[in-house]
């Protein structure tokens, strides 16, 4: 195998015009977990790399609240990135694209302690989580070629986790990814035909599905929710990137998101989910969200179509919830 297929690349699959990311490294990521049975996990935390004691298998970027034996908050390097800074690369010539997949991978622990489910932090924890997002997206964003950082969280096997210790992620890119490119254009087209932000006129249709609101925060489960159970959280005022908040609208968002989080632990039990940031820091019109998917259904073939499928109507969901909560 010639040695730039080792090297992480975007290429077009020349048949939809979609960019796949191919990371090798990846197949040799540890994983942590066993006994896994549905969404019933378990994990080995001798082979979790986070624990203090370890920090040396890891490159720390930042510790908050100590050091390295005694912090409340970390950030690592990633050691498996699916982007990479460095690269030695052969273009390809033809109808064939592909491209470095320069960009840079880093991981949040939002808690030393390796059995917590995300779900069981605590308001300090959440909060020391977010105000660490916004000083890791400011600093991502200051360095060359970087066009956009991408937060989320994956959580539990289902998720595409493959370490059981809670964590999230901050990938930056060169450029932004399709589906935040396809939310940027609907949000576009909306202000050109109503000079209005879309997502502030959806409130208008979203009532039914409203799951948790306060002062400066709404969480809806949205009309044609991707997936089952899926939510939406967003500030009420115009906000296109979560290093706008106020200090009331960090705390607002923290309130609604481990809400949620619970919420949905006590209707589905210990479920595997994904929690995304959708921001844009240089697009005025975005207007900041963050989604949260249970990995409730598995892919399947009609998804490879291009559809996505949903046994749960987002009323049904909203009903158990405002119900549950
Ligand atoms: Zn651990
Ligand atoms: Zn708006």
């Amino acid at each position: 195998m010639p040695e730039s297929y080792k090297k992480d690349v975007i290429r077009v699959d020349y048949r939809t015009g979609k960019k796949i990311l191919f990371s090798s490294v990846r197949n040799n990521k540890p994983d942590d977990f066993y006994h896994i049975s549905g969404d019933n996990w378990e994990s080995d935390i001798s082979k979790c790399p986070f624990e203090y004691g370890k920090e040396a298998l890891n490159k720390t970027i930042k510790l908050v609240g100590g050091d390295e034996h005694s912090w409340k908050l970390k950030v690592i390097e990633n050691k498996f990135p699916m982007l990479s800074p460095e690269f030695d690369f052969i273009p390809l010539e033809g109808l064939l694209e592909e491209k470095p997949a320069f960009g840079y991978c880093e991981v949040i622990f939002e808690t030393p302690i390796h059995n917590l489910r995300f779900s069981q932090l605590g308001k300090e924890e959440y909060l020391r989580w977010l105000d660490t997002i916004i000083e890791r997206e400011n600093e991502l964003y200051s360095r060359d070629r970087i066009k956009y950082v991408y937060v989320f969280k994956n959580e539990g096997p289902r998720s595409g986790a493959s370490l059981s210790h809670t964590h999230s992620q901050i990938i930056s890119f060169e450029e932004v990814p399709e589906t935040i490119k396809d939310e940027q254009k609907k949000i576009s087209e909306f202000i050109d035909s109503n000079h209005a932000c879309l997502y502030e006129q959806i409130l208008n249709y979203e009532k039914e599905r409203v799951l948790v609101e306060n002062n400066t925060f709404i969480a809806f489960a949205p009309f044609g929710s991707k997936m089952s159970s899926e939510s939406l959280i967003m500030p009420k005022r115009h906000v296109n990137y979560v290093g706008l908040l106020s200090s009331e609208e960090k705390s607002d968002f923290v309130d609604i998101l481990s809400k949620i989080i619970k919420t949905n632990e006590a209707l589905f039990g210990k479920i595997s989910y994904n929690i995304l940031f959708h921001e844009v820091k240089d697009d005025e019109n975005f207007h900041f969200h963050v989604e949260i998917c249970p990995r409730v259904i598995t892919f399947a073939a009609i998804e490879f179509a291009g559809f996505n499928t949903n046994q749960v109507f987002p009323e049904f969901y909203a009903k158990l919830f405002r119900e549950k909560s």
